[in-house]
């Protein structure tokens, strides 16, 4: 872990310094290949002398070496130009590459005079690690319907967000101008055209180093309005009606301060000087960083390590970054990890292509250090709200069924292993039909989210909640007995059948039943969790409104 800007820009001349000591035998193997070429022409020599040049094209600039990047890239485009249409040069390519790798050969020899510290950017702490002051709680309405986007800004308002609405593409511009760190809800149909709004904000990105948090509204839902949409930086497409839950929900997780930021992140690039320069910024910025050389070796790297992210350079010898996107999109528990491309291509084509086959987004190299810290935090908090929403459960924002066996299987073999006490609860409404019959169903949803706020409330925040069915709970409390934690549940219950409930004029109470298991008796998932409804039915039995543990004799 780097943690002083001095010793981060120590770090990063040292990492030029070597880059310039190694540059003449990266050139010579350039000419090599080239020589090679020539004797016979072969794909495979072609390809090889592509991605040895286009090694160069990304790291010149990143290491100070800007002449370096261009020439190596104005090569690259010959060769590549070559292999698309597989060609074997003619006489005046011949002549144009030979006099590029001279032109290289004459850079490298001068590396160490050309090389200046100066033109590496370096970024300093507080770039780095306010991204938080980014964020704000202001939000741009921009739709042309008057009338729809008054009432969302009515509607906005009442969560607390400070919302102005916007009826033109012109006026909105000059605002965002003065305020990018707003969070925008465009309106993708304008009378001018119907997708004016992502176009608009395509153009706004372009400009950009950080990009603005864009959510597009839109009357339809097809494939190249999301495409164009995520083209231009959308956090989310929502389709009209609005769900303002659901759209609160989003803007919830935008906008809270993220208390943990310290990302696990996987660099794989071929070039060790490439994945040493993206990991000590990454680390500069509090993450955690795993790099990997040979592309072979990422599969394993991967279980091991459990990364938020992968960062992937795209051509690598054995393996593209494209064909290891897809291998990993196949491994079960790696489906929705954000992939993001670090490549110095810029050949739009090409990076529609990876995206469309793997990966998430695209970043080309060089990359400035704050804009690579903040397209991972923006790409791994983006990827963890999704999977929030999909172990979720809607109504109350609680575990899902799954998601809470899939965590009692965990915590129960952690407990295990440490040897601690764990009690697994199942909870459920007395009565609820009746609630549901007297006083209505939204009423009786009321009664539900009611009470997973009172056990959010009052459990720690070690033990986890989740609604397991209708009006069924579960809640896994480690480092706890059953005695202990009959304790707590019943001290809840009480509270809970104290509190009243308001349908229209009448006010009514409810009260729940629960049944306790611990780990010391029920050691597995399977046994616990059946204790633990055994025990839930003769709390029924016994007259509900009461905790009853499961009798283990
Ligand atoms: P008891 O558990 O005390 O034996 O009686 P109960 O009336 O609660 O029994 P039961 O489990 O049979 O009924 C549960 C009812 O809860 C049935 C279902 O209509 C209702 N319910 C399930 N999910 C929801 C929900 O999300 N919202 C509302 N309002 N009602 C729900
Ligand atoms: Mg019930
Ligand atoms: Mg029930």
């Amino acid at each position: 872990m780097i943690n002083s800007t001095a010793e981060f820009q120590e770090k990063m001349r040292l990492l030029a310094v070597s880059f310039a000591e190694k540059l003449p035998e990266k050139v010579a193997e350039i000419d090599v290949s080239w020589k090679q070429l020539q004797g016979e022409w072969e794909t495979p020599t072609l390809q090889t002398l592509h991605r040895l040049v286009h090694g160069l094209t990304g790291s010149g600039k990143t290491f100070g070496f800007p002449n370096l990047s261009i020439v190596a890239r104005a090569l690259e485009q010959t060769l590549k130009g070559l292999l698309q249409e597989s060609l074997i040069a003619d006489e005046q390519q011949k002549t144009e590459i030979q006099q590029y790798i001279l032109e290289l050969q004459t850079i490298a020899n001068d590396a160490n005079q050309e090389f200046n510290p100066k033109t590496i950017e370096v970024p300093s702490k507080d770039s780095l690690y306010n991204l938080q002051a980014h964020i704000s709680k202001k939000i741009f309405v921009v739709d042309d319907d008057v009338e729809a986007a008054d009432e969302l800004v009515l509607q906005l308002s009442y969560y607390g967000y400070d919302v102005e609405a916007f009826h033109q593409l012109g006026e909105f511009r000059k605002a965002i101008e003065k305020l990018p760190n707003a969070i925008v809800l465009m309106h993708v149909e304008f009378p001018e055209d119907n997708m004016a709004g992502i176009k608009a904000m395509g153009e706004i990105q372009k400009n950009r180093e950080w990009p603005i948090q864009v959510i597009f509204i839109s009357a339809h839902d097809d494939l190249d309005l999301r495409l164009g949409a995520v083209c231009a930086g959308s956090i989310a497409y929502l389709t009209k009606p609005i769900n303002s839950s659901e759209l609160i929900d989003q803007l919830d997780a935008l906008t809270s301060p993220q208390e943990q930021e310290s990302f696990r992140v996987l660099i794989v690039d071929d070039s060790q000087t490439v994945l040493s320069y993206h990991e000590a910024i990454l680390e500069q910025a509090g993450m955690t960083v795993k790099t990997v050389l040979d592309p072979m070796e990422v599969m394993e790297v991967l279980l091991e390590f459990a990364p938020d992210i992968v960062l992937m350079d795209v051509y690598m010898p054995g393996c593209s970054g494209i064909e290891l996107a897809k291998v990993i999109r196949q491994l079960g528990s790696f489906v929705s990890i954000p992939i993001v491309y670090l490549s110095s291509e810029s050949d739009f084509n090409t990076q529609l292509e990876a995206m469309s086959l793997a990966g998430d987004d695209f970043l080309v190299k060089p990359i400035a250090p704050h804009q690579l810290v903040s397209a991972v935090t923006l790409r791994v908090r983006r990827a963890n709200l999704l999977r929030s929403f999909m172990v979720c459960d809607g109504l109350t924002g609680l575990y899902n069924h799954s998601a809470i066996k899939e965590q009692l299987g965990r915590e129960i073999v952690r407990a295990a292993r440490l040897s601690t006490p764990l009690s697994f609860a199942m909870l459920d409404i007395d009565f609820f039909k009746k609630v549901n019959d007297t006083y209505g169903h939204s009423a009786g949803d009321r009664v539900i989210k009611s009470l997973s706020r009172l056990l959010k409330q009052r459990l720690r925040g070690t033990d986890i909640v989740g609604r397991y069915g209708g009006e069924e709970f579960a809640i896994i409390m480690t480092d706890t007995d059953a005695p202990a934690a009959s304790r707590v549940l019943d001290e809840i219950r009480n509270v809970f059948s104290r509190l009243f409930h308001v349908s229209e004029d009448k006010e009514f109470s409810v009260t729940f039943s629960c049944g306790v298991a611990d780990r010391a008796h029920f050691p597995d998932a399977k046994s616990i969790s059946e204790a633990a409804d055994k025990a839930l039915y003769q709390a029924k039995k016994k007259g509900r409104n009461q905790v009853v543990i499961i009798d283990s004799d």
